[in-house]
């Protein structure tokens, strides 16, 4: 394990010890792991070193076809199964989760990247949560009861049938779990496909499931890129397409599930903004500007990369920022002590470095970070702009990396306007000591979740999703149920069926 660094010195030696990150197969169908090398090869790429760590091969069409085939088999005995047996098999696996979170952490940082100072708690953990809070939640779907004249009725919620859930790379054990838990309890079968770029999560979470006593075909991953996601997307089998990604995959996604008047969940891209007041306490509304920023290298949907601070309390603000950013530790994201990690991608690093040049052509300042480490991988440090103004590129449009943009604002209506002033609607953050400013601004930001005085938190019991173009639907908490079912109102006649001939 290579030694811990501050941020922009020349690596060390790195000797690392790693476990073998090759999967036993590409697929997991059915209950069993699944090969069929006649798909494309896909490298998992370690970005820490830009070695190939494991290769996967994306579905066929002969296998995609089994992965529905069995989903729509099995659904139908899990839809009749009790509903608090199934809640036990989701919690069953929770636990299997914790028990295991070390080697699913390190897979994750494998996949990903990510410093394992945050996948060991942030990820297979947050995984563990959904699975047993919607297990713990399966027995509890119930109906509206109304009486009607003489008559009365009643409402049952149905499971959809088979639905299919596509990932993003950047939380690859999370956003299987989070899909998977209340698809499962409330009776339905799931069809997987991770992101290309990290495919190897998804596949120990329905070993683990499997393991737990899901019975087989229940959760099926399939590898592949976009086109495996949209064979699955318009199968008439399917009832309802799960998607995290980005915008634009997002309005391709929801157009070819309306053809069938499918239901879609959109959990999408975000520019979301942070206001910082000038009552604000410094040293959270710093903690929470890096955490909205930097945590997992700034490859977070909710991210507030539009930091929006109180002109009156900007220099302070950005030179205890600057300071503090200058200790983050990069490093082998194995090593516990790193606690900032490289890109995902060289694809996606390209993109960053591509937002920061045509920053600084439009004149911003690069406060920090802003240029590619010299060394192996996709490493790019911490980045804060400074002297933007709304309309340059990097303040409107999604980077999905490392990068800051800290602005200023004279009062609250200004700012609340030019936080809002965005197709985005994600999420927010507002920083004031102020109670009544801090609920009134709350109230008015448009987007689906607004931390006051925090940034990025995400329990299960709590709904996450975003409003505007981030995306449709919400997952986590009670409302994900419904989104998993349909209710059926029955109407129940009790005497003579009045009719007027
Ligand atoms: P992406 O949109 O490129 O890909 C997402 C998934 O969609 C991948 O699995 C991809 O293979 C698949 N896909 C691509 N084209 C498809 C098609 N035509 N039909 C079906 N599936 C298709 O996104 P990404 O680069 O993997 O992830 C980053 C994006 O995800 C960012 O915009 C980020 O904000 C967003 N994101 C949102 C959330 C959230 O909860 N709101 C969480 C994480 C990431």
């Amino acid at each position: 394990i290579s030694k811990a660094e501050k941020t922009g010195t020349t690596p060390a030696e790195t000797e690392m010890t790693r476990p073998d990150a090759q999967p036993t197969a590409s697929h997991f169908i059915d209950g069993a792991y699944v090969e069929d090398t006649g798909g494309d090869a896909i490298p998992v790429i370690y970005p820490a070193t830009g070695e190939t760590v494991a290769t996967v091969h994306a579905a066929t069409p002969a296998v995609v076809e089994r992965a529905l085939a069995s989903a729509v088999r099995a659904q139908v005995e899990w839809a009749a199964m009790a509903p608090v047996a199934r809640g036990r098999i989701l919690r069953r696996a929770a636990d299997l989760i914790r028990a295991r979170n070390r080697e699913l952490s390190v897979l994750e940082t494998l996949d990903t990247g990510k410093p394992l100072q945050e996948t060991l708690v942030a990820d297979a953990m947050s995984g563990a949560d959904a699975l047993e809070y919607f297990g713990g939640l399966a027995a509890d779907v119930t109906g509206a009861t109304m009486q009607f004249g003489g008559d009365w009725a009643y409402t049952i919620r149905k499971p959809l049938g088979v639905c299919v859930g596509i990932g993003a790379w950047n939380y690859p054990t999370q956003i299987a779990c989070w899909k998977a838990a209340p698809a499962l309890a409330t009776g339905n079968a799931m069809v997987f496909k991770p992101s290309e770029t990290t495919p190897l999560c998804a596949l120990k979470v329905a070993e683990i499931l499997h393991e737990a006593g899901l019975p087989a075909g229940l959760f099926n991953v399939v590898q592949g890129r976009g086109p495996v996601g949209a064979a699955l997307t318009t199968d008439a089998r399917v009832a309802k397409v799960s998607l995290t990604g980005s915008v634009p995959t997002g309005r391709k996604v929801a157009a070819a599930a309306a053809g069938a008047m499918k239901h879609v969940t959109m959990e999408l891209g975000g520019k979301s903004p942070i206001l910082i007041f000038e009552d604000a306490d410094m040293d959270d509304a710093v903690s929470g500007a890096i955490n909205g920023n930097f945590y997992s290298s700034g490859q977070v949907c909710s991210n507030g990369t539009r930091v929006f601070v109180h002109e009156s309390i900007a220099a302070d603000f950005l030179a205890r920022l600057t300071e503090r950013v200058a200790t983050a530790t990069l490093g082998d994201p194995l090593d516990e002590a790193v606690n900032f990690g490289p890109m995902t991608t060289e694809a996606q690093l390209d993109i960053v470095l591509g937002h920061i040049a045509r920053a600084r052509a439009e004149g911003a300042t690069v406060a920090a970070g802003g240029s590619r480490l010299d060394r192996p991988g996709f490493w790019i440090g911490p980045t804060i702009l400074t002297d933007l103004t709304d309309d340059m590129a990097c303040v409107r449009e999604e980077i999905f990396g490392p990068v800051m943009s800290v602005l200023t604002f004279r009062d609250e209506a200004e700012a609340l306007a030019r936080a809002n002033a965005t197709d985005f609607g994600l999420s927010a953050g507002v920083f004031t000591r102020d109670l009544a400013r801090a609920h009134r601004i709350a109230a008015a930001l448009e987007a689906g979740t607004i931390w006051i005085n925090q940034y990025n938190l995400t329990p299960a019991g709590m709904p996450f999703g975003g409003s505007k173009a981030s995306g449709i639907g919400r997952e986590n908490a009670r409302m994900a149920m419904d989104h998993f079912t349909e209710a059926q109102t029955i109407y129940v006649g009790m005497g003579p069926v009045d009719s007027a001939y």
